[in-house]
This record gives structure tokens, C-alpha cells and sequence, in this order.
């Protein structure tokens, strides 16, 4: 039997124990301080574990609690070439702040290749596939060697990450998924930011109050209540695909 203590060397097999292992450390940190699930993630999968971030506001909590639980994590962001500056400018506070060097993963092509190949931006007329090929497939490669992966999602964010469990099998990258903030509201996140004084995106402070790429982020008006009605507004798309369930409904 497989179980997350052995964290051996060879890609995880989801064996129906290894799952039942994962539920029953779940259902333990169901109840956890989002600090105590980082230093579980941390000490069990070790230099297996990693992290993404788009320097959201969840994000930049993780990093902190990073910065005091397990400095060296890796964490990586998905460099889609469509970033704001201003969202690339947090990684340098990160970094001079907390000593978190943040590594860029970029697609094989460069912007100005991939809108040549598709005669012209692909977000405009293929989201979908625009954010397949800039940041599902620069994931997949990102987390080649390991084992799990940390984001920041919170269940009250959408109907998508409402039933997000706190450690869960990701069958659509073949890992190991941990949301410590999972049950975290919008109010304990910003409570922490401001107490502690992490930096944050600016853009939060002009009317975005989830930032993606800049084609496809936009200021939400007044009176919308959706904090992430802002991204891909206007289209029926509302997750870039990284933390959407498989077809099977075996994802996070
Ligand atoms: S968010 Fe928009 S620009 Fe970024 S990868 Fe997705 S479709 Fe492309």
C-alpha cells in the first residue's frame, strides 16, 4: 500500500488506499489553521512539494506563511506573456521581502509567435484553448518530479471551488492538491495582509478584485457582488481550467 508518509521517489499511484489516506488527512485539517496545513504539505512532501501563484491575494498569504514555515518550497508562476506589469512587479516585493524567489514558467513561444501562428490574439476567439496552451501545458511541465501542489483557492470563491477539499487527488495533473485557504473568506485573507503588511497587487486598490491575464481582466462595476465576475467578463468562461474538475469529476 501506497501511503503520503512513504512519499517515495516515483510518481504517486492513486491506489484506492492512497485516496482513503488522503480523505482521512483532509477530514483531520478540516479544522486546521491554514499555517498548520502548510506545515504538513511542507514536511511531508518536502522538496516534492511545490506551489503556483498568480500573486493573487491568496497567494502572496501562502508565500508568507511560506516565508516562516518551509522558505526553500518551490513556487512557480504560470509567465503567460499577457501578466500585468504591476502583477510581475509583486514578485519583486516577494522576493526583497521574504527572500521567495518565484520562478517564471513560460511557454514555449514568445506572444508575438503564438497571436503569428493563430493570426492574431487566440483570447479573442479561443480562450479555452489560449489558456491550454499558455498555462495548462506550462503546468504540466512546471510539476514534472513532483508530488503535490499548493494554490490558493477558497470555496466561497465560486460554485467551481465550493467543494474544494482541503488535501484531495488532482487526477488532471496526477498530484497531490492542497488549498490551505479552502476555508478562508475573502475577510480573513485581507485581515491577515493588512495586519501583517504582505504585499499585494495594487490593482486590488483600482477595482480588480481578482487579476489574470490583461486581455482577459476587467474592473468589476460596482453592485457585482462575484469577486471573480471581472475575469473573461462578458463570456461564459469563469476558470482558466487549472482548478476545474475533470470530466470524470475526479479533480480536485
Ligand atoms: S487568461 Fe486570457 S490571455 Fe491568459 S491564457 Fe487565458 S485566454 Fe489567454
Amino acid at each position: 500500500m501506497t501511503t503520503i508518509r512513504e512519499s517515495p521517489a516515483l510518481p504517486l499511484d492513486p491506489t484506492p488506499e492512497f485516496l482513503a489516506d488522503l480523505k482521512r488527512h483532509s477530514e483531520r485539517l478540516e479544522q486546521a489553521e491554514p499555517a498548520e496545513i502548510v506545515r504538513w504539505a511542507a514536511e511531508t512532501f518536502g522538496s516534492r512539494l511545490t506551489m503556483a501563484t498568480a500573486f493573487g491575494p491568496e497567494g502572496c498569504v501562502i508565500l508568507y506563511l511560506l516565508s516562516q514555515i518551509a522558505p526553500k518550497t518551490h513556487v512557480f508562476n504560470l509567465d503567460t506573456g499577457y501578466q500585468f506589469a504591476e502583477t510581475l512587479a509583486v514578485r519583486d516585493r516577494i522576493a526583497e521581502k521574504y527572500g521567495i524567489e518565484v520562478e517564471l514558467r513560460r511557454p514555449d513561444h514568445t506572444v508575438e509567435e503564438y497571436e503569428a501562428r493563430h493570426g492574431g490574439p487566440l483570447y479573442e476567439t479561443n480562450p479555452d484553448q489560449c489558456c491550454h496552451d499558455n498555462k495548462i501545458a506550462v503546468l504540466h511541465k512546471a510539476v514534472v518530479g513532483k508530488h503535490a501542489w499548493m494554490s490558493g483557492i477558497r470555496r466561497d470563491q465560486s460554485v467551481h471551488r465550493a467543494q474544494a477539499p482541503i488535501v484531495g487527488w488532482d487526477a488532471k495533473f496526477s498530484l497531490v492538491k492542497i488549498s490551505p485557504l479552502a476555508n478562508w473568506t475573502k475577510k480573513d485573507v485581507w485581515g491577515l495582509i493588512l495586519k501583517e503588511g504582505i504585499p499585494y497587487n495594487p490593482l486590488h486598490d483600482q477595482g480588480y478584485p481578482s487579476v489574470g491575464c490583461w486581455p482577459c481582466t476587467k474592473r468589476v462595476l460596482a453592485g457585482e457582488s462575484d469577486e471573480r465576475a471581472g475575469r473573461w467578463s462578458g463570456s461564459a468562461k469563469t476558470e482558466c481550467g487549472l482548478h476545474t474538475l475533470e470530466q470524470d469529476g475526479s479533480g480536485i
